[in-house]
């Protein structure tokens, strides 16, 4: 089993290459925030719970992620990898789920970190908020989302640097050229893997 991770801010585009990249290869994609999003719409009790979160643009605490998330993986444990797209958002999340994948004999092979600059990311992200019906793509939302990432995710990226997990890519280009990238990266991190 393959498992990668798409690192980056609001806004980078991990969602639109998490697609592309799980459809190549046919990895399962796994996005917390659509996964949260889809129970808010269909309002069961958890949705309930997230909604306050997801509306101010702070992190869903720990508990209530990895929960959800276990039961996810529960329910698909025959896939051949998955892209995490928003996971992991902070240290304790990332260490977590190394742990947990060491007991099964499994580990996040790659992460790959898209970069784009903030105002990019603003310009973006408001954009997408004219259609997208998220209750998040606002500007005041916007600016609490990126500090989030500034203080709490952001750092994760040293902690894959140290293990040697780490490859980054410039997001601030057409969609195609940043999926290229990452198809060569991915493509390689799998050899390397099977090897
Ligand atoms: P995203 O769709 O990845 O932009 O996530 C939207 C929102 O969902 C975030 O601003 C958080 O409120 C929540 N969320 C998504 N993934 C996580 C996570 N791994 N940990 C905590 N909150 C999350």
């Amino acid at each position: 089993m393959f498992n990668m991770i798409l690192f980056g801010p609001p806004g980078s585009g991990k969602g639109t290459q998490s697609k592309l990249v799980s459809e190549t290869f046919e990895f399962l994609h796994l996005s917390t925030g659509e996964l949260f999003r889809q129970e808010i719409a269909k309002k069961t009790l958890i949705g309930n719970v997230v909604k306050k979160f997801i509306d101010r643009g702070i992190l869903i605490p720990d508990h209530i992620v990895m929960r959800e998330l276990y039961r996810y993986a529960l329910n698909h444990q025959d896939a051949p990898g998955i892209v995490f797209d928003g996971f992991p958002r902070n240290s304790d999340q990332a260490s977590t789920l190394d742990k947990v994948f060491h007991k099964k004999e499994l580990r996040i092979e790659l992460v790959v970190s898209i970069i784009v600059p903030e105002n990019i990311l603003m310009e973006r992200v408001l954009e997408r908020g004219k259609d997208s019906g998220r209750s998040d793509d606002n500007i005041e939302v916007m600016h609490k989302r990126l500090e989030i990432y500034r203080t709490q995710t952001h750092p994760v990226i040293d902690y894959y640097k140290k293990s040697h997990r780490l490859a980054e890519v410039a997001g601030n280009r057409p969609v195609e050229m940043v999926a290229k990238d990452i198809q060569y990266i991915v493509k390689a991190a799998i050899d390397k893997h099977i090897d």
